[in-house]
């Protein structure tokens, strides 16, 4: 018989957010698998939980993940926790759902804070259809592949971004959207500092340009006004798909990533990019 897992949502910042259904699952749990277990061991001690700990992040997922799996397949059940907030978003657990979801095992969430929800909720901004597009890569060209695919965004974009990474990401923003573009700086939620800035990316550049960016942050940005998007050449396409490729992701997915978005045919595009291999 096999257990089940977990995703157990933490709190981003206030432990006041803690709810009984997380303590409950936490408590009858057979084992944690946390993203650092000193994180999450603070938040036991908090609540005077004992429990065995084993450490699941990003740089293991694979091997980690299969022993998770395999736990789980004899029997046991697992909660998985991240340092702060719901697990696989922007954080560890994607890849452990997909593989529990392969092997039929039970799945829940156990809802709770998630910084991206609170965020849109406060903005002030349109919540009926948003896009959620987590963190902007480091790298120069992907970054830019990545604004550039949401230039005829019409739905409220929200991004996350690391507190000495804002003041370069709202310049990015600007130049992408143009500098009259709404923007909610959503900082430091739950926290005692929490604060919404609404203002637009020309002004919130300006202004972190010459103030250093201080605590956690959530950009929600205004979707833009409708406009019809050119119809892309097959070369377009195919640089869509070296970018993909460059990150990482094999010519199959990059080519579907690329044909999906585009409306185009997969065939087409794979036969394309293979022809110029
Ligand atoms: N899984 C988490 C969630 O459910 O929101 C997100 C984890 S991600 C690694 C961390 C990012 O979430 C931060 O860089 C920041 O953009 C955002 N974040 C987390 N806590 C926050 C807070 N209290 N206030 C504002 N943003 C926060």
């Amino acid at each position: 018989m096999s257990g089940s897992l977990y995703l157990v949502a933490t709190p981003i910042g206030n432990l006041g957010d803690i709810s009984r259904r997380m303590v409950e699952t936490l408590e009858a749990v057979d084992f944690i698998a946390a993203e650092d277990t000193r994180v999450t061991m603070k938040v036991l001690n908090h609540l005077g939980i004992k429990k065995t700990m084993i450490s699941y992040h990003r740089h293991n997922a694979g091997p980690g993940g299969a022993i998770i799996l395999e736990r789980i397949l004899a029997g046991e059940s697992c909660a998985l926790v991240t340092d702060a907030g719901t697990p696989a978003i922007s954080d560890p657990g994607e890849e452990l759902v997909a593989l529990c979801a392969a092997e039929g095992v039970p799945v829940s969430s156990i809802p709770g804070p998630c910084a991206l929800v609170n965020a849109l909720a406060m903005s002030g901004l349109p919540t009926g259809r948003f896009t959620f597009e987590g963190f902007l890569a480091m790298n120069k060209k992907n970054r830019r592949a990545h604004l550039s695919a949401l230039q005829y965004e019409v739905r409220t974009m929200i991004f996350y971004e690391a507190p000495h990474k804002l003041p370069t990401t709202l310049c990015d923003l600007r130049d992408a959207f143009g500098a009259d573009r709404r923007v909610s700086l959503c900082r430091e939620l739950t926290k005692l500092h929490e604060e919404v800035r609404r203002t637009t990316l020309g002004e919130a550049a300006e202004f972190y340009a010459e103030h250093s960016p201080r605590g956690e942050f959530v950009l929600v940005v205004e979707g833009g006004a409708a406009k019809e998007k050119p119809v892309s050449t097959l070369e377009d396409r195919l640089r869509e798909v070296d970018i993909l490729r460059e990150d990482g992701l094999s010519l199959r997915d990059a080519v579907r990533q690329v044909a999906e978005r585009e409306g185009c045919s997969r065939k087409e595009l794979y036969d394309a990019a293979v022809g110029r291999e």
